[in-house]
């Protein structure tokens, strides 16, 4: 009813039901109005008055009853004039102005101001004694200018609301709001692990279950009454929720789940709930309180936390085992000396592209290369030197050849480089190239060449090896023919080799 509280509701009620019952008696002529008293009065004063004018009347003495008269008018204030009035109608005494003052009488009918009283004398009546009062007392309050009555009924509703107000609010407060829950519900609350508050619509505790009232260590008179926002937690500042979700729900009638609230706890870590809040609906929709369930998260974040820091630190193992591997391969896969690949990567990236140029009939080129009188270098500037030397044969080789060609060292001073996607014509140019540049080169004042063989897969090798071997022949018939030189692998130079070696 307009929003008011019950407590006002009440009030009001029991305002107008008071005021009803005082008009009431008020118009059952049951209140002691001064007015009443007043006319009581009037009438007894008339009557004593009558008593002693009949005597004068009695005893025929004029005088007596003129004095009776006027000495009534004058002793009694509110008497305004008085007279006898004889049975025909003729006024037998008077005082002045009677005639005045009597005008507003009622025929036959005493009033407040105008009474009459009979003159009987033996048992017959003689005369009427008349007397002209005072209008009745002012009724209106001299304060506040409107009657009495009105007043009466103004300050009861007044005083009467705020005292009802109080009253009733004092002993709604006593009375238990918990229990509008029936037992077996309470006790099937009770046996929840999730804590449960029931709400009414201002948000206060009407029941907090056993296990709620364990997590925020208070009793359940402590809670009952309180608003739920005020029991310490708050929000996770960490998510998207903006306000509590027991008001929300109450506020929209729509049921809210997942919201964290955090509260404060003795130990380091506050506790963490996971809470849903269910608005209940009356029948026409609209939202009398919430029921709100808190779910203790705070051990399975801390275990989840746990687990993603255990993760964390996996990963971040994962990733210094993936670099110790990566540093491993790159070390199993080089020579130390020149950093390029060693024989064995060689062979194993060799086989897999051989293959794959065969079966797309891709070009396909091999350079054998060998630095020449090397064992003079050694045996004129020490090993030393003579390291420097294979270096520099290295760097000259990779600083020629392109990004996608591979470089290995494949013996002492010999190296093997292959060349994917290369024609004969271009490998023999880019051995020329590394020819030059060995040759231009300076190492420590020590100045050296070297010999090339070149191949392609296109001059018939079934295999890697023997695509190797070609280019070791043409390499050796580079030897053979002055050395400083590239040669082009050709049939019949295998023959070569073992004439020569024979
Ligand atoms: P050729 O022109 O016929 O190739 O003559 P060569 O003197 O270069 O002959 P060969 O290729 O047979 O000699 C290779 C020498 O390289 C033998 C070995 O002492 C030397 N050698 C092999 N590995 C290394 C190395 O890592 N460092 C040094 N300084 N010398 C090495
Ligand atoms: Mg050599
Ligand atoms: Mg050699």
């Amino acid at each position: 009813m307009f929003g008011f509280t019950p407590a006002v509701r009440l009030s009001l009620g029991l305002v107008i039901l008071t005021v009803s019952i005082l008009i009431l008696a008020q118009a059952l002529g049951l209140t002691p109005g001064a007015e009443r008293q007043q006319l009581d009065v009037r009438k007894r004063l008339t009557e004593t008055l009558a008593s002693q004018v009949g005597v004068a009347i009695m005893r025929g003495d004029e005088i007596l009853l003129q004095y009776l008269l006027e000495s009534s008018v004058e002793r009694n204030p509110e008497i305004e004039s008085a007279a006898v009035r004889r049975n025909d109608g003729m006024i037998v005494a008077q005082t002045k102005l009677h005639a005045q003052y009597w005008e507003g009488a009622k025929k036959d009918e005493s009033t407040p101001t105008h009474i009459r009283f009979p003159i009987m004398l033996n048992g017959a009546k003689r005369a009427e004694f008349e007397i002209s009062f005072e209008p009745l007392l002012n009724d209106k309050h001299p304060v506040f200018g409107i009657p009495s009555f009105a007043l009466l009924v103004i300050f009861m509703s007044l005083s009467g609301f705020v005292g009802f107000w109080y009253y009733i609010k004092r002993a709604l407060k006593h009375l238990d709001p918990s229990a509008v829950v029936p037992a077996r519900v309470r006790n099937a609350l009770n046996i929840l692990a999730e804590g449960v508050l029931i709400l009414d619509r201002r948000e206060q505790i009407v029941l907090a279950n056993t296990a709620l009232m364990e997590h925020l260590q208070r009793t359940e008179q402590s809670l009952v009454g309180k608003k739920a926002s005020n029991l310490g937690w708050f929000l996770d500042p960490k998510q998207e929720a903006q306000n509590y979700p027991w008001l929300v729900a109450i506020g929209s009638g729509v049921k809210q789940t997942g919201v964290r609230i955090l509260l404060p706890a003795d130990s380091e870590r506050d506790k963490i709930f996971l809470v849903n809040a269910v608005p209940i609906l009356d029948a026409k929709g609209s939202s009398q309180g919430t029921i709100a369930v808190f779910e203790d998260i705070t051990e399975l974040e801390t275990k989840s936390r746990l687990l993603e820091e255990m993760i964390e630190q996996l990963a971040a193992t994962q990733v210094a085992i993936e670099n110790k591997n990566k540093e491993l391969t790159y070390l199993a896969t080089r020579d130390p000396l020149t950093n390029c690949y060693n024989r064995r990567a060689l062979y194993e990236h060799l086989d897999g592209k051989f293959d794959g140029a065969r079966a797309s009939d891709a070009e396909f080129s091999c350079i054998m290369a060998d630095i020449d009188f090397f064992k003079k270098v050694n045996d004129t500037y020490g090993h030393a030197t003579g390291d420097e030397v294979i270096k520099m044969a290295a760097n000259s080789l990779r600083e020629v050849v392109r990004d996608m060609d591979m470089v290995a060292r494949f013996g002492g001073e010999e190296f093997c480089v292959i060349l994917p996607g290369a024609p004969l014509e271009q490998a023999q140019l880019i051995a020329e190239r590394c020819r030059e540049k060995i040759e231009s080169c300076n190492t420590n004042g020590v100045k050296v060449t070297g010999s090339f063989g070149v191949t392609s897969i296109r001059m018939g090798a079934n295999s890697a090896s023997q695509l190797v071997q070609q280019a070791d022949e043409a390499l050796y018939y580079s030897k053979q023919h002055g050395r400083n030189q590239v040669t082009c692998w050709a049939p019949g130079m295998e023959s070569l080799i073992a004439e020569t070696q024979h």
